[in-house]
């Protein structure tokens, strides 16, 4: 029976092999400790083409089925099973690479909070990120043309913001329709570039570069001898954020910034990761699952917050806006174990109750009345209080619980992501994950 093929066999039979081609003949055991060491510095996208060797080896072999529980293993042809298996072997390395993914994320944030006592925690930055796309490409280009940045520590909220608005370049040919549906269907940027966008120059993209990690230097942590920026993002979002940054730094002039990448010194992580590494810290310990619900509650939806370009258009597909309410239901679920009270417009919406009572009149039912959301109930969003302080009272603004109140049903449930065009963007239960980027 033939034996099933590891990836790190193959890899390790390479390095032998590499030797044997110049004519240096040791045994495999020769090679095994710094395989060993080689392997685990691996990413899974490094140890892909094994990963993929050694898949391909298993198809074509014969591998042991157990058949009805019996204490021989048989072997049968792959060829009866192969689309199953197929199917199988994607799954797992999916879910292999999401453990891997997620491993070394709660790695570098338990780098990032090594050792900094609880004191110094609370007015630590963090650097949360959004970006909305113009299009994705067959190659996983991603072509940025938003970016929203914020700055936040525990005690301070939210202290300070980055926004740009980025001319990604011509659309790339094959992709106007893609692009132009994509942009329609959420965030309304238009194809051609907004006056204020970063130029599609290799200088503009340098100094926007420049200007990035100069705002988010406190993100830096040193791995060894180098420095890395870790950034924070949606879990859905960390892929894209990440590469939308990667295409500024292709395309830059700047040799510094193109290594950046290059040599794995930036990082975006999914704030779940955080939210649940900070829980720890404070003697509250929750699991990852609870965290990422936490940040998926369709809470502050449709709080203001945006952009001028999003707010004026009503639209809440903005980068900025997106980064802002992620914070606010991050607050929501952090501050109470480190006893921290939330402060408007730093941990969560401005409230100005004196509008309401004045200008708000019937609306003022206590059930609407807007007010901190507990557990799974969504609350009644602060652009609600935006809108009456300016006049212009929009229903298709609230999101709420309450059954009695209907707002325009195409607004509810609805959690957007900037950049994601979701198959069908409504939500259909109040909990769960997000649309995840292609
Ligand atoms: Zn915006």
């Amino acid at each position: 029976m033939a034996k099933k093929k590891q990836p790190y066999f193959l890899f390790l039979k390479s390095l032998q092999a590499k030797d044997r081609q110049n004519g240096v003949n040791r045994d495999l055991s020769h090679y095994q400790a710094k395989a060993a060491e080689l392997w685990n510095a691996m990413s899974h996208q490094e140890r892909r083409p094994w990963i993929d060797r050694a898949n391909k080896a298993n198809l074509t072999t014969t591998v042991p089925v157990n058949f009805n529980g019996g204490e021989g293993r048989q072997s049968r042809a792959v060829s009866e099973s192969q689309a199953s298996l197929m199917e199988a072997v994607n799954l797992n390395d999916q879910a292999l690479q999401e453990v891997d993914v997620l491993k070394r994320s709660c790695d570098l944030v338990n780098h990032v909070l090594n050792g900094i006592p609880v004191e110094e925690l609370l007015s630590k930055k963090f650097f949360i990120v959004s970006s909305n796309v113009m299009v994705v490409t067959m190659e996983k280009d991603y072509y940025p043309v938003e970016l929203g940045i914020m700055s936040y520590n525990l005690v301070g909220g939210i202290e300070a913001k980055m926004h740009d608005f980025v001319n990604p370049g011509p659309v790339p040919t094959g992709y106007m329709y893609k692009a132009k549906s994509h942009c329609e269907a959420t965030h309304k940027i238009p194809l051609v570039p907004l006056p204020e966008a970063i130029p599609f120059t290799s200088e503009a993209y340098e100094t926007l570069l420049t200007n990035i990690t100069i705002f988010i230097n406190d993100s830096k942590v040193r791995i060894g001898s180098q420095d890395k920026y870790v950034l924070f993002a949606h879990g859905d979002q960390c892929n894209q954020v990440y590469k939308c940054f990667e295409y500024l730094a292709s395309r830059s002039n700047s040799d510094d910034f193109i290594k950046l990448f290059d040599e794995g010194r930036f990082s975006v992580i999914d704030l779940a990761v955080l939210l649940k590494q900070l829980l720890e810290v404070s003697g509250s310990p929750s699991t990852l699952f609870v965290c990422q619900d936490a940040l998926n509650k369709v809470a502050y939806d449709f709080c203001p917050g945006s952009c001028d370009f999003h707010e004026e258009i009503d639209n809440n597909y903005c980068a900025l806006g997106f980064a802002r309410r992620l914070l606010y239901k991050f607050s929501d679920h952090v501050l109470p174990s480190f006893g921290i009270t939330p402060v408007p417009d730093k941990h969560l919406p401005v409230v100005d109750d004196s509008a309401i009572r004045c200008e708000a009149g019937p609306l003022m039912d206590e059930e609407l009345y807007p007010r901190r959301s507990a557990g799974g109930s969504r609350s009644v969003a602060g652009s609600v209080l935006r809108d009456v302080t300016s006049g212009s009272w929009d229903a298709r603004s609230v999101t709420s619980n309450d059954s009695r109140f209907n707002p325009e049903d195409r607004l509810r449930d609805v959690m957007p992501v900037p950049g994601i065009v979701p198959s069908d963007p409504r939500r259909t239960g109040g909990i769960g994950r997000g649309v995840r980027p292609n």
